[in-house]
């Protein structure tokens, strides 16, 4: 049977799915951590609650790939390589270029290298990884699929800072954004539950894990998006800054002793955020439990729900009006406290959150009173299974 495993390599991480296709079966995913680092852990779970976990160094990718090949025959997931027809591979940057999810051939390849400049942690090790496959699987088809693909559609009007024209003529300076994958996986999901086709609908989607970022899509196409450049932009995430202004860094490197823009962007991206409001944790789990005892933890909270409030409310307006929001992630999921304090800033905007309704996790669900003129929505965000459709079309 036709298997596609869906990849999302990170600069010290694998993660990986295998479906069997088209059913869209999960037969075993895993993750190996800390790769080129020591002591390497490395996870399969598969069957009806298996388990496989070995922790040795795995001093880079190509191993770890090696690896992971030679377990999922071991454990009798699949009885020969060829079996996995298809990889889809999760790509960060895909720049201006990558509109579609996109069969990776040697041209392809060379500008997902080009494209590292976007995203210098991510891009490389995915090149990386990909190489490893065309290697090792060389019948298998290899499928990228770009974080910011969804939001190659945003008009000029969103995508360009307000900075001169020349800097994105000359050197491509705009907005990308970023998680395209789960915001255009639960907005296809959200137009199914409004029961309307998508191009007749706006929907706004919060994609809140550790890292966040708020879409609008109007008419199943991403117009804005919270993220920009970089991931860095937008809401306050789990340690990075969200949207600041930029004439806080020399001043405060100046206070810092800081010589590099680097360090001090650093400290926008691993210091900041909910991590550095409460200086306790950046997992919103952590500051739940520490805010009755602990005020930073309580605010970080409420600056967290803040941005959140304030991007709808800015698409509500971008869109001219909003059908759907949508709650995705591991805390838009999870956190029903967040959904409603955020719901229950925008009442005045036709939002109306119903409580027995909220109280749920991780399962799709209406959450919005039968008569609020918004819908708002949980929907579990499944990039993985996003990844493996788009490789089952492109094998076509
Ligand atoms: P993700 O990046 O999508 O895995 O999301 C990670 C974030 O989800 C972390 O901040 C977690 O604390 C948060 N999260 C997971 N479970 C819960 C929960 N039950 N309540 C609040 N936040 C949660």
């Amino acid at each position: 049977m036709a298997k596609t495993i869906a990849v999302n390599a990170g600069s010290s991480s694998l993660k990986w799915q295998l479906y069997s296709m088209p059913e869209e079966v999960v037969i075993a995913k895993g993750i190996v951590e800390r790769i080129g680092l020591n002591d390497s852990i490395f996870t399969i779970k598969y069957g009806d609650g298996q388990k496989f976990e070995l922790v040795q160094d795995i001093e880079n990718h190509e191993v770890a790939i090696h690896m992971l090949l030679e377990q999922l025959i071991k454990l009798n997931i699949i009885d020969k390589l060829e079996e996995i027809t298809g990889a889809g591979h999760r790509i960060v940057a895909g720049g201006e270029h990558f509109k579609v999810s996109t069969i990776i051939d040697d041209a392809a390849l060379k500008l997902v290298d080009d494209l590292a400049e976007f995203a210098p942690l991510h891009n490389p090790a995915e090149a990386t990884v990909i190489r490893v496959f065309q290697k090792l699987l060389p019948e298998t088809l290899n499928v990228g699929v770009f974080d910011t693909s969804f939001h190659t559609s945003m008009p000029a009007v969103n995508y360009l800072y307000s900075l001169p024209k020349q800097y994105y003529n000359d050197f491509a300076a705009r907005k990308y954004g970023a998680h395209g994958t789960s915001h255009r996986y639960v907005s296809e999901r959200a137009a199914e539950l409004l029961g309307k086709p998508i191009e007749e609908t706006k929907i706004i989607t919060c994609h809140l894990g550790n890292g966040a970022s708020i879409t609008a899509v109007d008419g199943g196409k991403s117009i804005d998006t919270s993220m920009g450049f970089t991931p860095l932009a937008g809401l306050t995430m789990g340690t990075r800054s969200g949207d600041i202004d930029p004439s806080i860094l020399p001043y405060l490197m100046d206070k810092l002793g800081l010589t590099d823009i680097k360090d001090m962007i650093n400290i926008l991206n691993k210091e900041s955020g909910l991590l550095g409001i409460s200086g306790v944790s950046s997992d919103m789990r952590d500051l739940l439990e520490a805010s009755e005892e602990n005020p930073d933890a309580g605010l970080a909270i409420e600056i967290f729900e803040d941005r959140v409030r304030k991007y709808i409310g800015s698409y509500i307006a971008t869109m001219n009006g909003v059908d759907a929001i949508v709650f995705t992630a591991g805390i838009g999921e999870n956190d029903a406290d967040m959904r409603r304090n955020v719901i229950n800033g925008l009442t005045w905007l036709g939002c109306d959150i119903d409580e027995s309704k909220n109280n749920v996790r991780g399962e799709e669900t209406v959450l919005s009173t039968e008569n609020a003129k918004v819908k708002v929505f949980l929907i579990p965000t499944d990039e993985e299974l996003m990844i493996a459709r788009d490789v089952e079309a492109l094998k076509k």
